[in-house]
């Protein structure tokens, strides 16, 4: 039976209120890996209108996780486990939730059958879930899922256990549990994007101040990346609520229109790269100081062959003057961080691949080098296109990779408006 059939009891009408996450396993304790799926089902459960009241990180002994689920079911009424589902010895969760919920641990044939059936070898006595709960297939791996209900002080209670491989986590959780929790929840979280590049934080906060001062049923949360800032647009809709996140976007971009870039979930070279394919388009990079950052942040996307021509990585003078053509002289006097200098890696890088647009990128991105004019952070990054060429010189602060970072975000913004304004 699928996990969607699995029989309606009285406590799939139970309304959670919050929920805890407790993530297992002792090598989280001692820095070995990070623990993701704490950050992975706070999302989840806050885009579902789930809220989350507390991350809590146990080894695998017995009594500190009996203890920590108890402790957790005092102030939530879900608790959500992953990790020690697997069939050793130090796999303790199933066993534990169990005793909380006061029912035994049983097998259960469609899960085993299922296994066998995908040839998966099923040790004796693997795997055992709470008597009664419901439960949820594990497509990449043997651990199960399961949701117990019970009552606990006279309150109802449940837990849900998931297994601690993210790649066997997130798939079960978005494909059979996400749309069970739907069900328990009084609400939903509407979340909304705006994607600026071309401005700081503080600045483009201050163009919206008012906007986030009365704030209300939908909050504005501001933060940045590298070159970019995001404002979170949210709202928490129970039923008959009315959306009002789309008035809240339109509001902001009549303030910022000119930096948004996008509005959803798409990154700036997503954003770029799409617009060269709807337009039949093709690019070619020139590349100094971001060394092959630039083309890979368009090769890292799929489908990026659509567009993407290819470039150089000319990193040293030499490199510029043989393959991009750049005249010695410029390279001599004005330097290879200069208008000049990219202006001819543009041109020639055009010309050589026949791309509608070349970028070309040449900057100081420290520690070391930098002069008195032309300081660590200055990065000068060209535009040649057909209708003519555009030359930005721009100053960067932070650390080597961020100012490499910064030089492909402006790069990739000088070619959208590049396009935009033909
Ligand atoms: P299995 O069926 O593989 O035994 P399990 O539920 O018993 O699954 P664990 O043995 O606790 O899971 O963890 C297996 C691996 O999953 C860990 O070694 C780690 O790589 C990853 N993992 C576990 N918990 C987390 C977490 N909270 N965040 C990220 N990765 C995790």
């Amino acid at each position: 039976m699928a996990p969607e059939e699995t029989p309606m009891t009285s406590d799939d009408r139970m309304i959670f209120r919050s929920a805890e996450i407790i993530s297992v396993g002792t090598e989280l304790l001692v820095g070995q890996i990070v623990d993701t799926n704490a950050h992975f089902l706070s999302e989840q459960l806050s885009q579902i209108g789930l809220s989350t009241y507390r991350h809590v990180v146990v080894g695998d002994n017995t009594e500190r996780l009996e203890q920590a689920i108890r402790h957790a079911l005092t102030d939530n009424d879900l608790v959500i486990t992953t990790g020690g589902l697997g069939p050793t010895e130090d796999d303790i969760t199933a066993l534990v939730a169990a005793r909380v919920a006061g029912v035994s641990l049983v097998s259960n044939r469609d899960i085993t059958d299922r296994l066998e059936s995908r040839g998966r070898y099923v040790s004796p006595g693997y795997p055992l879930i709470p008597e009664g709960s419901r439960y949820f297939h594990n497509d990449n791996g043997t651990a199960p899922g399961s949701l117990t209900f019970f009552t606990l002080n006279r309150s109802q209670k449940a837990i849900l256990m998931l297994p601690g491989p993210p790649d066997e986590m997130e798939p079960m959780f978005l494909r059979y549990v996400r749309p069970v929790l739907e069900m328990h929840s009084a609400a939903k979280f509407v979340h909304r994007y705006v994607r600026l590049t071309g401005i700081g934080e503080s600045r483009s906060e201050d163009m919206i101040r008012d906007l986030i001062d009365s704030q209300d049923e939908v909050t504005i949360a501001p933060y940045a990346n590298p070159g970019e800032v995001v404002f979170r647009v949210s709202q928490r809709l129970e039923s008959g609520d009315d959306d009002k996140t789309d008035e809240a976007v339109e509001a902001i971009v009549e303030r910022v229109g000119e930096f948004v870039f996008e509005i959803g979930q798409r990154t700036l070279n997503e954003v770029v790269l799409d617009m060269l394919v709807s337009r039949g388009e093709t690019c070619a990079f020139a590349e100094s100081c971001t060394g092959g950052m630039l083309a890979s942040s368009l090769a890292s996307i799929p489908g990026a062959s659509k567009a993407l021509l290819g470039g150089f990585i000319t990193y040293n003078d030499e490199m510029k003057q043989s393959l991009l053509g750049v005249p010695r002289d410029i390279l001599e006097g004005e330097g290879a961080v200069s208008e000049e200098c990219v202006r001819a890696m543009a041109d020639h890088c055009r010309l050589r691949t026949g791309a509608d647009y070349a970028l070309a990128v040449s900057g100081f991105a420290g520690p070391s080098g930098g002069t008195e004019d032309t300081p660590v952070g200055t990065v000068y990054i060209a535009l040649s296109k057909c209708s003519g060429l555009t030359v930005k010189r721009f100053f960067f602060r932070g650390d080597r990779e961020r100012v490499m970072r910064q030089s492909v975000v402006a790069a990739l913004n000088l070619l959208r408006r590049g396009m935009i304004d033909g």
